[in-house]
């Protein structure tokens, strides 16, 4: 690959060997949070950071923190990371080009005997997954200081709880206060991430600009009937739970395709049916409702067309409906001067960077709530992730992290 001032082939190589922790086939891995496979990845990642010139610690929270201090230490810090931990089912660069991208950004520089005008900090987040202990983002939520009550007693399904693991891991809850941020450390966050989704796939584009992860709606909703003998209850009798929901599902999709070209999206993903048999009309069904739009209106008026539509079904087929709100977060939109500076830098490289929206979440949403943020979103094939067919090529992530090089200079005013 020419044209690039990052070294691709060591890009290649760490994926690489970071693929060789936890791998359970050709290409899958397994590395949850806080297990011996994720230690051992940790003491890899803590040598490449020493070997790009950082100061590297493991502080209470499980994060593995490179530090760089430039010209000015007392400066707010240019941090850039995300996580090396994994799903049970994963593939090799979910996260993991976001952790080895950014050391990549800093030994360029001191390959080229660079020295940033600002600190630059890397992170590899503890457990940004959640699968372990259901519940993510652990790491970057504890250096800002929102932690929840309870989440050291959560266990992984084996008993062990998250405060086990994290001691066992070099993590220390004694140590929580001292590795905490304070509010103007760090200026800017910065994350190289796939894509997992289609749309640069499908637009043909190596490298997209996101300019905002997208805040999911979930509901748990409940629709009543009431049963009866399938051979024998007329059809204009029936108070039918299934035939209600089936219309609440083709509606949503409606709902959530009625704007074209808009990133909306529904999903019903889940649904249990009582008492589930062939013989007798379903009474009572429950499922779930996920809603994820970048543009809160939007989202709100689709929400409650939502509720309309529910209230038309459940009226029309007799049906009693209760409705549970499980989350609701506000999508968190990236700063409008880094997605400028990106899409600037993409130009200087020569691609048109495509902007869109992050349906999933990642360590940036947590950033998101202390400082200005940007992502840099990779193409994978055919949108596949959390799977170990999860695939991205060399030269699209060589690209992409020589796009966060150039960003981070920029945002280091180097
Ligand atoms: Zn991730």
């Amino acid at each position: 690959m020419s044209g690039l001032t990052i070294d691709a082939d060591r890009v290649g190589q760490r994926i690489e060997r970071l693929a060789q922790i936890g791998k359970i086939s050709d290409t899958g891995v397994c590395r949850l949070a806080l297990s011996p496979e994720d230690r051992e990845a940790v003491e890899v990642v803590r040598g490449w950071m020493e070997e790009a010139g950082m100061t590297v610690r493991l502080d209470g929270f499980g994060n593995l923190i490179g530090r760089l201090p430039g010209k000015d230490p007392n400066k707010p810090a240019v941090m850039l990371g995300s996580h090396i931990d994994t799903q049970p089912y994963a593939g090799r660069f979910d996260g993991i080009i976001g952790v080895i991208g950014a050391i990549e950004v800093v030994q360029t520089l001191a390959d080229l005997g660079v020295v940033p005008e600002v600190p630059i900090e890397v992170a590899s987040f503890c457990d940004e997954e959640g699968c372990r202990f259901n519940k993510g983002l652990f790491g970057v939520r504890g250096i800002l200081g929102r932690l929840e009550d309870g989440e050291l007693e959560r266990a992984d399904k084996n008993g062990v709880t998250r405060r086990e693991a994290l001691l066992a891991f070099g993590g220390d809850p004694e140590r929580f206060e001292e590795s905490r941020y304070e509010l103007g450390q760090v200026s800017v966050f910065l994350e190289l991430h796939i894509e997992q989704g289609p749309v640069l796939e499908t637009l043909g584009r190596p490298l997209g600009i996101v300019t905002g992860i997208s805040g999911p709606l979930w509901w748990t909703v409940d629709l009543y009937g009431f049963a009866g003998h399938a051979g024998s209850v007329p059809m204009g009798l029936r108070k039918d739970a299934l035939v209600g929901a089936s219309k609440i599902v083709v509606g949503l999709q409606a709902l959530a395709s009625s704007e074209p070209g808009a990133p909306t999206v529904g999903t019903v993903g889940s649904m249990r049916v009582f008492p589930d048999s062939r013989n007798i009309i379903p009474e009572h069904v429950q499922f779930t409702i996920d809603l994820r739009d970048i543009d809160l209106p939007r989202r709100d008026r689709l929400e409650r067309q939502l509720r309309e539509l529910i209230n038309e079904v459940a009226e029309e087929h007799g049906l009693r409906v209760e409705i549970r709100e499980d989350t609701n977060s506000e999508p968190r939109y990236c700063a409008p001067r880094i997605v400028d500076t990106i899409r600037e830098a993409a130009m200087e490289m020569g691609l048109k960077a495509p902007e869109l929206m992050s349906g999933p979440f990642h360590d940036s949403l947590a950033m998101s709530y202390y400082c200005d943020y940007g992502m840099i979103f990779v193409r994978c094939k055919d949108g596949i992730s959390h799977n170990p067919k999860e695939f991205s090529s060399l030269e699209d992530i060589a690209l992409g992290t020589e796009l966060l090089y150039r960003t981070t200079l920029q945002m280091c005013g180097t």
